[in-house]
């Protein structure tokens, strides 16, 4: 069965939520700080107002399943929601679905303990708290096998230290999923293993928090790890399998950033349409230079085309739900929405002259996005690798000097299968 239709009464939600973060939760992003800092007392006010509608709605933490307190609505309908709601930056944490807690809330359930679930997952879930996934090092993120921080037992006690690096929302986190290595002698992808840290245990230092352009507040923690003492309790999944547990987080987490980003360029090229049927030069509108119609029209195609690989990929993680299964997907998801956004919003900022390339527009934030989209979660180039691996292998290579489909082969081949069929 295949079919791109939405049933009726999913899409009356969607109009709701897209009616609700236009006029509600959009306004926000204009005089809000970041939308992590959900102890803040304007956070306080006028977000929590805002989650409990979407609470009474039915439409709370929907990647989740009923168990935890979700509707196990799967990837496809929050694709469809995240287009909606992602157009704003509070509209995820408004409809208890933002980053880096979605992939944290997901790890936990899976791998979890019944003590971890109470203490971490049960109050991330219902947005009193806040977390952060924490593995990249300063000496290397792309590279995890250059990371050194360290995990050494003394009794029943894990010691860690070392230094993490851009630890997203570390200073607004209450705990902290590090990554370190705990088998310094196993195979590569052995010597690893996660932890569970509350923020303040002691020994935890952020050593400064880093910012991008366009972001509201410093929330990329450099973190120092001194003598950090914590029980045997706080391994998240088992010894040595920090990557398999990390990488469970990072397929759904990939394909919500994707999500976001078609919310992001939508609105992108909802700007681009709007200024080019109103702004005119030499007698005429914007909207009536082929030059102009070509930026229009490509865009519409790149985020036609996006979406449509975000949506299939949703829809395999839904059906197969194995992410591994589906890595090649994930990873051409990942690879290419820098580039989309990176295009549409140029094109944007560009269609909009000088205005476009001013504070008062969204664009160079925009691009400067696309190169976070790019970078987080591993750069670019190494998601291509794995597609490349993943659609080559197994590939049977030519035997013979020339291809296997050289037409002369080929009509050989189709000549003696038909040999006694043809004149
Ligand atoms: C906004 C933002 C938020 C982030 N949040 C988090 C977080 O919450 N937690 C966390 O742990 N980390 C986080 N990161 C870190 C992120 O995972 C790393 O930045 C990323 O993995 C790249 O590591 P690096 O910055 O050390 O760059 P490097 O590893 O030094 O790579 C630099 C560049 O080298 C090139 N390169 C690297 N490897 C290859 C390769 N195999 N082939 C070809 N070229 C290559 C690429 O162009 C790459 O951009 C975040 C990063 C950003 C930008």
């Amino acid at each position: 069965m295949w079919s791109f239709e939405t049933e009726p009464e999913f899409q009356r939600e969607l109009d709701w939520i897209d009616e609700f973060v236009r006029a509600e939760v959009e306004p926000l992003d204009y005089i809000l700080g970041s939308q992590w800092n959900i102890h803040a007392p304007a956070f306080q006010r006028l977000i929590r107002p805002l989650q409990a509608r979407v609470k009474e709605r039915g439409l709370w933490a929907c990647h989740l399943g009923p168990a935890l307190g979700g509707r196990g609505f799967g990837q496809v309908k929050l694709a469809l929601m995240n287009e909606r709601f992602a157009r704003s930056r509070f509209g995820p944490i408004v409809f208890g679905a933002q980053a880096p807690d979605t992939g944290n809330s997901e790890i936990l359930a899976h791998f979890g303990t019944e003590e971890q679930k109470e203490k971490f997952l049960k109050p991330l879930l219902a947005n009193e708290i806040v977390s952060c996934f924490s593995m990249t090092e300063p000496q290397g993120g792309a590279d995890p096998m250059v990371f050194t921080t360290s995990a050494v037992e003394d009794g029943d006690i894990w010691v860690l230290n070392g230094e993490k690096w851009f630890a997203s929302n570390a200073r607004f986190a209450a705990f902290y999923i590090f990554m370190a290595v705990t088998d310094p002698e196993a195979p590569p992808h052995k010597r690893m293993s996660l932890f569970l840290v509350p923020a303040d245990t002691p020994g935890i230092e952020i050593i400064r928090n880093y910012s991008f352009h366009g972001e509201a507040e410093e929330s990329h923690g450099h973190i120092g790890l001194t003598n950090v003492r914590v029980p045997r309790s706080s391994m998240l999944g088992r010894r040595g399998e920090a990557f398999a547990v990390a990488q469970a987080r990072l397929g759904g987490g990939r394909l919500h950033h994707a999500m976001r980003v078609v919310a992001e360029a939508t609105k992108l090229l909802e700007m681009m349409c709007e200024r080019v049927v109103s702004r005119e030069t030499k007698g005429e509108l914007l909207a009536s230079k082929q030059m102009v119609q070509e930026k229009i029209a490509d865009s519409w195609v790149q985020l036609r085309q996006f979406r449509l690989l975000v949506l299939e990929t949703a829809w395999l993680a839904d059906t197969g739900k194995d992410w591994k299964a589906i890595r090649t997907n994930v990873a051409a998801v990942k690879a290419i929405m820098p580039s989309i956004l990176h295009d549409i919003a140029q094109r944007a900022l560009y269609l909009h002259g000088s205005l476009g390339l001013s504070t008062q527009m969204p664009f160079s934030a925009a691009i400067i996005n696309s190169y976070h989209v790019g970078l987080a979660d591993g750069p670019t180039e190494v998601h291509k690798v794995t597609i490349a691996r993943e659609v080559l292998k197994g590939v049977t290579p030519s035997t013979t000097l020339f291809p296997s489909y050289l037409r002369q082969t080929r009509e050989d081949h189709a000549a003696a299968l038909y040999r006694d069929l043809i004149d």
